[in-house]
């Protein structure tokens, strides 16, 4: 494929970046850990995609299997039909999430998962006679997608303001990182566990009784791999059962291996009432999303009282093709021992982003499972634009990475091996050596 004759911004609008308006880096074609730009170049990916590539590029089993169920059942109508691939995978899902959850709802993205756990969680109050739980509660920087309910609940300012009013009765509960206290981490932070107690405040200011729902990320990844001190989770999950209060964990970033372990749940030993996820549930191959619940949620919908009317549902929930991408996902995870490979690595990838210590402008390296933040100096009155030098400068030299704010975030395909990390970090810390 040549470059196009035009790149007008029609397929992004909304974005502030001129420089990526104008001069989108162009990818072409992608294998295992490396992608092709329009220019003939290989790209080391560094970023699995956006954080759901997690088997590798043109996994041979997934294409495949997105390939047959094209030709043999293109489309299935969602309401009142069903098909048995569907039914399939979510009896392999309830299985790969170690049958924490009872019932799976399909969605086509992370942003429809996380409005339609929300939605589930106001119905499931409605339906017990709570219908007085209509608050909604996430975390400053928290990141849920880009629909009106997971704006509402996500913490980044800058995302939210041109859109308001948003959805009244939210509020959020202060993020965890402490740069000052937690620099150079590896895995938990020691301190902040008591930030949790902020939900007691919220809980005494609001009243529970007007709470339906808590959502966080486990480690925040969009912005910029913040990771929750020892004891966060455990903390909010007691507050939450306190109160009547669900727990959502947002797991569209840690879901399907990027901790080394199937969920982030399973890392932190967490239980939550619900999860979302999306991106690695294909391997990014076909969009999807899906919302887990845990049984006591589902059996109070099936016996709401009359009066309680529960529409919910999209054309393409349960897609044949990507309930198909993510039935050969699940294979590959399986039989490729994905996770083991990222558990296997973690130690070499760790040693490998503290190499980075020392450079110039690092003031942060944090690192958990197969992820990792690298925190640059701002330039004064330039918020971003030094880890947005050093990602074009990283990709010109054969590297995917992504910025957001000043962090440079990087989270590759787990089915890497050290030779990939050794490139990534070597062409990083040349990066890094000659940054403006
Ligand atoms: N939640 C989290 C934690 C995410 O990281 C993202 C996407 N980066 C979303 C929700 C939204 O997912 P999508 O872009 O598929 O709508």
């Amino acid at each position: 494929r040549a470059r196009p004759a035009s790149m007008s911004s029609f397929w992004m609008p909304f974005t502030n970046n001129r420089d990526f308006k104008t001069q989108p880096r162009l990818l072409v074609s992608a294998e295992g850990m490396y992608y092709k730009d329009v220019d003939g170049n290989q790209v080391l990916d560094g970023t699995a995609g956006l954080w759901c590539v997690n088997c590798g590029h043109a996994q041979p089993k997934i294409v495949a299997a997105v390939s047959e169920m094209v030709g043999t059942l293109d489309f299935a109508p969602t309401f009142q039909m069903g098909h048995p691939v569907a039914f399939e995978l979510a009896e392999q899902l309830m299985e790969y999430t170690g049958h924490k959850f009872g019932h799976v709802f399909y969605t086509n993205s992370g942003s429809e998962a996380v409005d339609t756990a929300l939605k589930m969680a106001l119905a499931y109050h409605k339906a017990r006679g709570e219908g007085g739980r209509t608050r909604l509660i996430g975390r400053e920087r928290g990141y849920h997608g880009v629909g009106f309910g997971g704006l509402s609940v996500g913490g980044i300012g800058p995302n939210r303001k041109s859109f308001g009013p948003l959805l009244p009765g939210t509020d959020h509960l202060p993020h965890t990182h402490n740069l000052a206290k937690n620099a150079f981490s590896r895995g938990e932070p020691e301190h902040g566990m008591e930030l949790a107690d902020e939900l007691e405040r919220l809980v005494a200011l609001h009243d529970a009784s007007t709470i339906a729902a808590v959502i966080v990320e486990p480690v925040a990844g969009s912005t910029g791999v913040l990771i929750p001190p020892k004891g966060y989770l455990n903390r909010l999950r007691e507050i939450c059962t306190k109160h009547g209060i669900l727990l959502i964990f947002d797991e569209v970033i840690t879901g399907f291996g990027r901790l080394g372990a199937p969920f982030a749940t399973d890392y932190f030993g967490v239980e939550p009432d619900m999860m979302t996820t999306a991106k690695g549930i294909t391997n990014g191959t076909v969009p999807m999303g899906a919302v887990f619940s845990k049984k006591f949620i589902h059996d109070t919908f099936m016996e709401a009282p009359p009066g309680i009317e529960l529409f919910h549902g999209y054309t393409y929930s349960g897609h044949p093709l990507a309930c198909a991408a993510s039935l050969a996902t699940l294979q590959v995870f399986k039989e490729q021992q994905v996770l083991e490979n990222a558990r296997r690595l973690q130690p070499y990838w760790e040693d490998a982003i503290h190499s980075l210590k020392g450079l110039p402008h690092v003031i942060d390296l944090r690192s958990i499972g197969l992820v990792a933040g690298i925190e640059l100096q701002s330039i004064p009155g330039k918020p971003g634009a030094r880890a947005y030098n050093a990602f074009k400068k990283a990709f010109a030299d054969g590297l995917l990475t992504r910025v957001t704010g000043d962090i440079i975030a990087l989270s590759p395909p787990l089915v890497l091996e050290k030779q990939h990390i050794d490139e990534m970090f070597g062409k990083l810390a040349a990066v890094l050596k000659n940054l403006d």
